[in-house]
């Protein structure tokens, strides 16, 4: 901590902040700051990509949140995780690479009144960063392929980021194994009507196949290792702070009125230090870090803020409310015949065989993403578009962290891709090292019920398929007695959990509509019609709706567009 003078002050090394700062450092001019509350990724479990297994739940790697009992869910409250290490949800999440539906990003333009949120604009800001297995074509990027956003940037930040010639860090790979159990899955689907796909990430995701992963060589590919590893450790011009966690933002008002953030004050574990930004601190803390340290800063609902004794600068009423996540309903099929986690796992031979395999091979069960095979269907036939994602896996459990089930089986997860449900995120006192109170609000519209219900049904109609019929699938959970509606939603509230997927608690949008927190170009709203000088969020917070999908590269190509506003905006003095 050799300074507290900086350009930029990036709060939050997780998904986009790693991204943010390789990006906001590249131009050596700019001192940058990266701020992570969380130790470094130097955890062998981080890395083994059956690990995250061992990151949930753990206090080096996770924030351990839990959620407020959740009336959908029949009174039970759910283990929140966040990652709470370099890497952020990027060192201990699926690994699933998925950009979602083109329409998702259609819709951010028609909420927001911008059409460079259109998937059309999007897609080259996936392709930046990516470096896909297949190499680059129209809709992938790769190391060494030219990207079309810099080609096209004569400003500065085009310049400064020409080593992208040779770059696409976001390493996207096939997994390193198959089961029967979930080839016979994906048979069944087929055989239900859902057409098989060998690439989720071209706009239309629907189909069922298994999901490419951000792994290298059967290692966890985190944003560290991608964006901050390689470059940023060699730029004098960059510096990072773990282990340090912002308590609040700096905020003053200038002398033509505006409201300014010039800084942050950051709890080292030894004391309280202030920096500060000359061009702008970026919050990057993520759909629970960011709503609660915008809240402990004094912009946030004034209503809130006041009932714990901080003087509102900013009434935001938008700040934690809008939470949005998937949640996943997971039923369970005991088989007979076939080879599953549970069976491998839970003998001393299949263990043996396990960790041999991943020793010599990096592949196996231990280089396995949690779920492996995916797909997206429509919940009935009347939906426009795909509205549900499955996410299949070869093994059971009672919950995460608890152990694997002692019989044969597999697990159908599936989740509303488009939950209508909203939740809240809120401070619970003003002091930092509390955690905030969370409240998806699950389940609580009765369209939500409804696709519960449905989605339920087209589990059970796949499951009924030829295909499966060789390994005599039983339902062991929700349980074949339950048929219907109020049932089956009542059975998804005794089963459903999180897939991780929170955004939307700083969401984006225009300037007449009262709960946006950020502008199209993510600066935040001054609550008369400008935004606060010198304040960015950048992450999974700001988006108007959830993608239809997993949530981390929807969070890159949202950093990555940022990185060139701020870029631009820096250039222009
Ligand atoms: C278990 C799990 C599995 C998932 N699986 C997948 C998947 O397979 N595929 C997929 O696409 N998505 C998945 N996701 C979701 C995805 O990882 C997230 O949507 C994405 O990482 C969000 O990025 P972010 O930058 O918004 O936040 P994060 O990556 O969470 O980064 C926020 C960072 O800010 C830090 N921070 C917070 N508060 C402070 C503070 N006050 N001071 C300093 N630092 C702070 C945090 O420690 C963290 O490092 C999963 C998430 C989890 C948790």
């Amino acid at each position: 901590m050799s300074d507290t003078q900086f350009d930029y002050i990036i709060v939050g090394a997780g998904t986009a902040g790693c991204l943010l700062a390789n990006r906001l450092s590249a131009n050596a001019s700019k001192r940058v700051l990266l701020i992570e509350a969380g130790r470094r990724d130097d955890y062998h479990w981080v890395h083994i990509p059956v690990g995250y297994l061992y990151c949930i739940g753990n206090p080096r790697t996770d924030w351990l949140y839990n959620t407020a009992p959740q009336t959908g869910l029949n009174g039970r409250s759910l283990r929140y995780p966040r990652g709470k290490v370099l890497g952020g949800c990027s060192s201990i999440n699926g690994m699933i690479y998925m950009r979602g539906q083109a329409r998702d990003y259609n819709h951010w333009a028609d909420l927001t009144g911008d059409e460079r949120w259109r998937w059309d604009h999007c897609l080259p800001y996936f392709k930046l960063h990516e470096d896909h297995h297949g190499g680059s074509d129209a809709m992938h990027g790769a190391k060494g392929a030219r990207s079309e956003v810099l080609l096209n940037d004569r400003t500065v930040y085009g310049e400064t980021l020409r080593h992208h010639v040779a770059g696409g860090e976001w390493r996207v790979e096939r997994q390193r194994l198959r089961w029967d159990v979930l080839d016979a899955f994906a048979k069944a689907a087929i055989q239900a009507g859902i057409p098989a796909s060998d690439d989720f990430n071209r706009g239309d995701n629907e189909g069922v196949g298994y999901f490419e992963v951000n792994q290298k060589n059967g290692w966890r590919w985190n944003t560290p290792k991608a964006f901050v590893r390689p470059t940023c450790y060699a730029r004098p011009n960059f510096e990072l702070w773990t282990s340090a966690q912002v308590v609040k933002l700096l905020m003053t008002t200038d002398a033509d009125g505006h409201a300014h953030c010039t800084g942050a004050q950051v709890w080292t574990g030894q004391g309280l230090v202030s920096v500060s930004a000359k061009q702008a601190v970026v919050l990057s803390a993520g759909s629970i870090g960011t709503p609660q340290i915008l809240q402990l800063s004094g912009l946030g609902p004034a209503d809130l803020l006041q009932q714990h004794g901080i003087e509102p600068v900013i009434d935001l009423p938008g700040v934690g409310a809008n939470l949005q996540d998937h949640l996943q309903i997971r039923s369970v099929f005991k088989v007979q015949g076939v080879t599953t986690l549970n069976t491998l796992a839970n003998s001393w031979w299949g263990k043996a065989k396990i960790g041999l395999e991943y020793l010599f091979k990096q592949s196996g069960p231990m280089s396995m993403a949690p779920s492996q095979l995916g797909a997206f269907t429509r919940s009935d036939p009347s939906q426009a578009y795909p509205n549900i994602q499955y996410h299949v896996q070869p093994l059971s459990l009672e919950a995460f962290g608890e152990p694997l089930h002692n019989f044969s089986a597999f697990t159908a997860s599936v989740c509303n891709l488009n939950p209508t449900s909203r939740g809240t995120v809120s401070i619970q006192s003003p002091n930092f090292a509390d955690a905030p109170h969370i409240a998806p609000n699950y389940l609580s519209t009765a369209q939500d019920r409804q696709v519960a219900a449905d989605s339920l049904r087209v589990t059970r109609r796949i499951a009924a398929q030829p295909a499966l019929a060789k390994y005599q699938p039983v339902e062991f959970k929700p349980g074949v007695q339950y048929q219907s509606d109020e049932d089956l939603a009542r059975l998804a509230g005794d089963i459903a959990t999180t897939i991780f997927h929170p955004v939307g608690t700083a969401r984006m949008g225009r300037s007449d509509d009262p709960l946006a927190v950020v502008d199209t170009e993510l600066r935040v709203r001054d609550g008369r019609g400008g935004v606060v000088r010198g304040l960015r969020v950048v992450d999974a917070s700001v988006m108007p709706t959830i993608t239809s999908g997993n949530t981390n590269s929807p969070t890159l190509m949202l950093a990555e567009k940022a990185a060139q506003w701020l870029a631009h905006e820096a250039t222009q003095g």
